[in-house]
């Protein structure tokens, strides 16, 4: 049998915490010494990092979607609110049924035709190309990030074809290759890199010692703020098939999609996944993976930023904490038994199916 965790979870940090003895450690310090260092957590602080979460959902955490502190911190979410003491009141006079208000999505307006080219954190040796193509039409603006793990080809393979696509309407963001030394070196990622997808929303560039990936998570989050993404596509890719586990874990996520957003959102993403579905085989088919956490979707409840924030982080499904407005969604795509051109044209397959589900492309 071949040897799997070639996307096995590790804990980045986790190699060299033993070695750290500084008295008054640098943020990066104590950013290595995570595993072992737990800062003392309140409610808000939770909620904050989106980190709540029943027990069960914990160990049910995607692999490249769940911080390492999500095991340890978990607790179950408030129950709702029932609603069913409204209708112990009396009965008004009768009115009229308000009219159900029409869903409104973000619409980015209409400007230019074409695309332009710019680079995340230019000028460093973590710069990396970031396309961004207009229709020129109204519509949303949908973003796509690949190669955030540089064991992950599919991944980067399907997303720089995405940057080609120029949408119908709205606006199309594609960042192919977000971690492009971890990619060069094959690997998850580079322990002095840390790993952009626990690092959400970053730190912005005039802080001191932070991790190149904090200072790319916070790049992503200015894109997303300033073209008013409403929906984040992160493709990866893990080692088995979900529907071929042989137990419960992060190596075991192929063919997924995981919603990070609000369970209100969940039948909008739910609804791609089937549709992709019901053009592929069995064996390639998206298990959506609804998370069912609340998280922060309104940016009236962001905070500035917290040196805190140095820390720690979350994953790219906490990201619609820090921009109003925006589904964050997680498509992972199994390594066994799969070739990376399958991977690749799957995880297009989805894009451009979510694509067509908002409205950014005419599909046939
Ligand atoms: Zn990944």
């Amino acid at each position: 049998m071949a040897a799997p965790p070639v996307t096995a979870e590790v804990d980045t940090f986790g190699t060299n915490v033993s070695a750290r003895t500084n008295p008054h450690p640098s943020p990066v310090d104590m950013m290595n010494n995570m595993t072992r260092y737990r800062r003392p957590r309140t409610a808000s602080r939770r909620r904050f990092f989106g980190l709540a979460g029943s027990a069960a959902g914990a160990a049910f955490l995607a692999a490249c979607g769940a911080g390492p502190e999500d095991h340890a911190t978990a607790t179950p979410a408030p129950p709702p609110a029932i609603p069913e003491a409204i209708e112990l009141t009396p009965t008004p006079t009768p009115v009229p049924s308000p009219t159900v208000t029409p869903e409104v999505r973000r619409v980015f307006p209409p400007g230019d035709r074409g695309q332009v080219e710019r680079l995340a954190l230019p000028e460093t040796a973590w710069q990396t190309p970031v396309y961004i193509s207009r229709s020129g039409q109204a519509g949303p603006s949908v973003m796509v990030l690949g190669g955030v793990h540089g064991n992950e080809p599919g991944s980067w393979a399907a997303a720089q074809e995405i940057a080609d696509w120029t949408p119908d309407r709205g606006l199309l963001i594609v960042v192919p290759r977000a971690n492009v030394l971890a990619i060069e070196a094959g690997e998850r990622t580079l322990k002095e890199l840390g790993d952009l997808n626990r690092f959400y929303p970053g730190v912005p560039p005039e802080a001191e010692d932070a991790f190149p990936m904090q200072r790319m998570a916070h790049a992503i989050v200015e894109l997303a703020r300033e073209f008013q993404v409403s929906l984040l596509l992160d493709l990866h890719e893990s080692w088995g098939f979900f529907n071929e586990r042989p137990e419960d874990g992060t190596a075991f996520l192929g063919q997924t999609v995981t919603n990070g957003a609000d369970v209100s959102e969940s039948p909008r993403v739910e609804a791609v996944a089937n549709k992709v579905n019901a053009l592929i085989a069995e064996r390639d088919q998206l298990v959506f993976r609804d998370r069912g956490r609340n998280r922060f979707t309104n940016v009236t409840q962001r905070p500035a930023f917290d040196p805190s924030w140095l820390r720690g982080g979350t994953s790219s499904l906490g990201i619609g904490g820090f921009v109003d407005d925006l589904v964050p969604v997680l498509i992972e795509m199994g390594q066994q038994n799969q070739t990376v051109d399958r991977r690749s044209e799957l995880h297009q397959l989805f894009v451009r199916t979510a694509l067509g589900h908002e409205g950014l492309l005419d599909l046939a």
